[in-house]
Protein backbone atom coordinates (compact mmCIF):
# COMPACT_ATOMS: atom_id res chain seq x y z
CA UNK A 1 0.00 0.00 0.00
CA UNK A 2 2.80 2.27 -0.72
CA UNK A 3 2.70 5.75 -2.73
CA UNK A 4 4.96 4.69 -5.63
CA UNK A 5 7.71 7.79 -6.24
CA UNK A 6 7.95 8.50 -2.39
CA UNK A 7 10.43 10.04 -2.12
CA UNK A 8 9.09 13.54 -2.94
CA UNK A 9 7.46 15.36 -0.20
CA UNK A 10 4.00 14.65 1.41
CA UNK A 11 0.72 15.77 -1.18
CA UNK A 12 -1.95 14.62 0.66
CA UNK A 13 -1.85 16.84 3.76
CA UNK A 14 -4.36 18.86 2.68
CA UNK A 15 -6.59 16.24 0.70
CA UNK A 16 -10.31 18.00 1.89
CA UNK A 17 -11.80 14.63 1.49
CA UNK A 18 -9.54 13.01 4.21
CA UNK A 19 -9.39 15.77 6.79
CA UNK A 20 -13.78 15.67 5.88
CA UNK A 21 -14.22 12.24 7.09
CA UNK A 22 -11.55 9.78 6.60
CA UNK A 23 -12.61 8.30 3.36
CA UNK A 24 -11.44 8.29 -0.48
CA UNK A 25 -12.54 7.77 -3.12
CA UNK A 26 -12.24 4.28 -4.26
CA UNK A 27 -12.39 2.50 -8.06
CA UNK A 28 -14.44 -0.76 -7.86
CA UNK A 29 -14.74 -3.38 -10.27
CA UNK A 30 -18.44 -3.80 -11.46
CA UNK A 31 -19.43 -7.70 -11.18
CA UNK A 32 -21.98 -6.91 -14.13
CA UNK A 33 -20.11 -4.71 -17.06
CA UNK A 34 -16.38 -5.28 -15.71
CA UNK A 35 -15.91 -1.62 -15.49
CA UNK A 36 -14.19 0.77 -13.45
CA UNK A 37 -16.58 2.83 -11.16
CA UNK A 38 -16.01 5.25 -8.46
CA UNK A 39 -17.32 4.40 -4.72
CA UNK A 40 -17.34 7.98 -3.93
CA UNK A 41 -16.03 8.94 -0.07
CA UNK A 42 -19.69 10.44 0.36
CA UNK A 43 -21.23 7.44 -0.28
CA UNK A 44 -18.73 5.36 1.70
CA UNK A 45 -20.21 7.95 4.28
CA UNK A 46 -24.01 6.83 3.20
CA UNK A 47 -22.84 3.34 3.74
CA UNK A 48 -21.30 3.80 6.98
CA UNK A 49 -24.32 5.14 8.35
CA UNK A 50 -26.54 2.81 7.23
CA UNK A 51 -23.99 0.32 8.93
CA UNK A 52 -23.74 -1.42 5.37
CA UNK A 53 -20.51 -3.73 5.78
CA UNK A 54 -20.09 -4.66 1.98
CA UNK A 55 -18.94 -2.37 -0.59
CA UNK A 56 -21.15 -1.97 -3.62
CA UNK A 57 -20.67 -4.52 -6.88
CA UNK A 58 -22.06 -2.68 -9.33
CA UNK A 59 -21.68 0.34 -10.96
CA UNK A 60 -25.26 2.50 -10.83
CA UNK A 61 -26.34 1.84 -14.04
CA UNK A 62 -25.83 -2.05 -13.81
CA UNK A 63 -26.90 -1.90 -10.31
CA UNK A 64 -30.58 0.34 -11.86
CA UNK A 65 -31.02 -2.39 -14.36
CA UNK A 66 -30.28 -5.00 -12.24
CA UNK A 67 -33.04 -3.39 -10.03
CA UNK A 68 -35.29 -2.93 -13.22
CA UNK A 69 -34.97 -7.17 -13.85
CA UNK A 70 -36.18 -7.82 -10.48
CA UNK A 71 -38.99 -6.00 -10.69
CA UNK A 72 -39.84 -7.24 -13.89
CA UNK A 73 -39.15 -10.59 -12.79
CA UNK A 74 -41.99 -9.91 -9.74
CA UNK A 75 -44.19 -8.48 -11.39
CA UNK A 76 -44.01 -11.31 -14.29
CA UNK A 77 -44.47 -13.54 -11.23
CA UNK A 78 -47.34 -11.84 -9.81
CA UNK A 79 -48.86 -11.50 -12.96
CA UNK A 80 -48.32 -15.37 -13.45
CA UNK A 81 -50.39 -15.66 -10.42
CA UNK A 82 -53.20 -13.54 -11.15
CA UNK A 83 -53.58 -14.75 -14.82
CA UNK A 84 -53.92 -18.65 -14.59
CA UNK A 85 -53.43 -19.94 -17.94
CA UNK A 86 -56.24 -21.71 -19.73
CA UNK A 87 -55.86 -23.21 -23.25
CA UNK A 88 -58.55 -24.23 -25.21
CA UNK A 89 -57.59 -28.27 -26.96
CA UNK A 90 -59.60 -31.11 -28.03
CA UNK A 91 -59.14 -34.15 -25.38
CA UNK A 92 -57.26 -36.79 -27.62
CA UNK A 93 -59.61 -39.45 -26.38
CA UNK A 94 -62.92 -38.39 -26.41
CA UNK A 95 -62.64 -34.81 -28.70
CA UNK A 96 -64.36 -33.06 -26.24
CA UNK A 97 -63.55 -29.33 -26.06
CA UNK A 98 -61.71 -28.64 -22.50
CA UNK A 99 -59.45 -26.01 -21.52
CA UNK A 100 -56.30 -26.79 -19.73
CA UNK A 101 -53.51 -24.97 -17.02
CA UNK A 102 -50.37 -25.09 -19.59
CA UNK A 103 -49.54 -24.98 -22.78
CA UNK A 104 -49.38 -28.11 -24.49
CA UNK A 105 -46.53 -29.23 -26.13
CA UNK A 106 -46.48 -29.97 -29.85
CA UNK A 107 -47.41 -33.74 -30.56
CA UNK A 108 -48.48 -34.78 -27.49
CA UNK A 109 -51.95 -35.81 -27.04
CA UNK A 110 -53.81 -33.60 -24.26
CA UNK A 111 -56.79 -35.23 -22.75
CA UNK A 112 -59.64 -33.57 -20.84
CA UNK A 113 -59.82 -34.84 -16.96
CA UNK A 114 -61.69 -37.88 -16.94
CA UNK A 115 -59.80 -39.33 -20.20
CA UNK A 116 -56.72 -38.26 -18.08
CA UNK A 117 -57.91 -39.79 -14.92
CA UNK A 118 -58.68 -42.83 -17.14
CA UNK A 119 -55.07 -42.75 -18.58
CA UNK A 120 -53.68 -42.21 -15.23
CA UNK A 121 -55.65 -43.25 -12.37
CA UNK A 122 -52.36 -42.81 -9.65
CA UNK A 123 -51.82 -39.24 -11.20
CA UNK A 124 -54.61 -37.07 -9.06
CA UNK A 125 -54.31 -33.69 -10.35
CA UNK A 126 -54.12 -31.00 -7.46
CA UNK A 127 -57.83 -29.94 -7.06
CA UNK A 128 -57.72 -26.41 -5.61
CA UNK A 129 -61.26 -25.48 -6.74
CA UNK A 130 -63.36 -27.83 -4.34
ZN1 LIG B 1 -21.49 -2.03 -14.46
ZN1 LIG C 1 -61.64 -37.00 -23.15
Amino acid sequence: MSESGSDGPAQFENDPLRDANGFEDKEIDCVDCGKPFVWTAGEQLFFRDKGLKHPPKRCKPCKKAKNERLEAVIKAQEEGVKQRVEVLVHCAKCGVQTTVPFYPSQGRPVYCRSCFLEKNPETLPKDDES
